[in-house]
C-alpha cells in the first residue's frame, strides 16, 4: 500500500444502540473511500469502545466487527464516562495505528471534514483540534452553559481550545506522549494542549444528534466542568485566600471605627450588624472549606491510583503480515 498511513477511528459508546447502524454504514462509506482514494492505508478501520453499555450495544458492536473487517470493538468492564472510554481505547488501540481520530458515535462531528484532518496529520501536525464554527443547531441552553463552561475554564487560567470537544486526530506520538501524563482525574481537553508538539486547529460545523438522547445531562455537565476546572488550576484556592485577607482588612478597619466610637461615648447599638456579619463569614468559610475539600479529594483519588479504564474485551480483525 506504499506511503498510505493507517487511521484508527475511537468512537465511544454509551447506550448507544439506536445510532450504531447508522454510524458504522456511513463511516463504513468513508473509511472505504478514504482508502480507495490512498489517502490512508487499508489496515485502517474504525474501533469501537462500548463503555459498559446497559442495552445492546455490545452485542451489535460483537455483530458488526463478525460481518465487517472494517471494524473492531472494546469492551470496557463497566461504565466509567466519556473520557475514560475515550482514553482507554486509544490506549488499547494504539499500538497498531500511525495516527487516531476520536468521535462521537452520535456522528455530530461532521465526518467530511476527516479529509481535512488527515491532510493536516501528512502536513507533520501531530494532533488536530476540529473547533466548532458555530453552534446553530444547538439548543439554547446547551449553547449558553457551554459557552459559560468556556468562559468560566479562560478565567481560572485553563488552557483549552475554544469550542473545540473531542473531535480530535492525534499521532501515534502524540498518544505514547499523552500516556505519561499519570492523572486519574482525565481532562482530554485539558491534558492535550500540554502535551505540546506541532498542532493546528481544523473548523466544522456541529449538527444535531441523528437519534437517541444525550448522554450528559446537566448535572453531568456541572461535574464535568467542576473537574476540569480543578484538574487545571488552582485559582479557587487563590481566590479563597484573597478573599480571606480582603475581610481581615475590613474587619481591622471596622475595628478601628469601632474603637474610635466607642472613645467619642456614643454606644455602639448594632445587633444586626453583628448577626449579618457572622452569616456573611460562616458562610463563606463553608464555602471555602468545600473548595478546598474539592481539590483534597482529587489528591485522595490521584494517591489510590487507580487504573483509569479496563478493557474486558478487544476484538481486533488481524490482517495478514505482507
Ligand atoms: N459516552 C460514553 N460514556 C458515557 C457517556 C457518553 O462513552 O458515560 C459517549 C456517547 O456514547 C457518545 C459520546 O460519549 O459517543 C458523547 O455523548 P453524547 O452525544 O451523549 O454527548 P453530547 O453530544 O450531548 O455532549
Ligand atoms: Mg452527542
Amino acid at each position: 500500500m506504499g506511503l498510505a498511513k493507517t487511521l484508527y477511528l475511537i468512537i465511544p459508546c454509551y447506550n448507544e444502540e439506536e445510532v450504531l447502524p447508522e454510524t458504522s454504514r456511513r463511516l463504513t462509506e468513508k473509511l472505504n473511500a478514504l482508502i480507495g482514494a490512498g489517502k490512508i492505508s487499508d489496515r485502517s478501520r474504525m474501533v469501537f469502545v462500548d463503555d459498559g453499555s446497559k442495552d445492546r450495544t455490545w452485542e451489535m458492536i460483537e455483530e458488526l466487527h463478525r460481518t465487517n473487517p472494517l471494524i473492531d470493538g472494546i469492551k470496557m468492564s463497566r461504565n466509567r464516562g466519556h473520557q475514560n472510554a475515550l482514553y482507554g481505547g486509544m490506549m488499547t488501540a494504539k499500538a497498531h495505528c500511525d495516527f487516531a481520530i476520536s468521535l462521537d458515535a452520535d456522528l455530530q462531528d461532521d465526518i467530511d471534514v476527516l479529509d481535512q484532518f488527515i491532510d493536516r496529520f501528512y502536513e507533520g501536525y501531530e494532533i488536530v483540534y476540529g473547533v466548532r464554527s458555530s453552534r446553530k443547531k444547538d439548543s439554547f441552553f446547551k449553547r449558553f452553559t457551554a459557552q459559560s463552561f468556556y468562559k468560566i475554564m479562560r478565567l481560572f487560567g485553563v488552557e483549552i481550545v475554544y469550542n473545540h470537544a473531542d473531535y480530535r486526530l492525534m499521532s501515534r506520538r502524540a498518544m505514547d506522549e499523552l500516556e505519561k501524563f499519570g492523572e486519574v482525574n482525565l481532562f482530554l481537553r485539558g491534558v492535550v494542549p500540554l502535551i505540546g508538539l506541532k498542532s493546528c486547529t481544523v473548523t466544522y460545523e456541529r449538527q444535531k444528534r441523528f437519534a437517541g438522547k444525550s448522554k450528559y445531562p446537566l448535572t453531568k455537565m456541572l461535574a464535568f466542568a467542576t473537574d476540569g476546572i480543578t484538574s487545571f488550576s488552582i485559582k479557587p484556592i487563590r481566590l479563597i485566600t484573597s478573599l480571606g485577607l480582603l475581610i481581615f482588612f475590613v474587619s481591622i478597619a471596622m475595628l478601628i471605627y469601632f474603637l474610635i466610637v466607642y472613645f467619642l461615648g456614643k454606644t455602639v447599638s448594632g445587633w444586626a450588624s453583628t448577626v449579618i456579619s457572622i452569616w456573611a463569614i460562616g458562610g463563606l468559610q463553608m464555602m471555602a472549606i468545600g473548595v478546598i475539600g474539592e481539590y483534597i479529594g482529587k489528591i485522595y483519588l490521584e494517591t489510590k491510583n487507580r487504573p483509569k479504564f479496563i478493557v474486558e474485551k478487544y476484538l481486533r480483525t488481524q490482517e495478514e503480515e505482507n
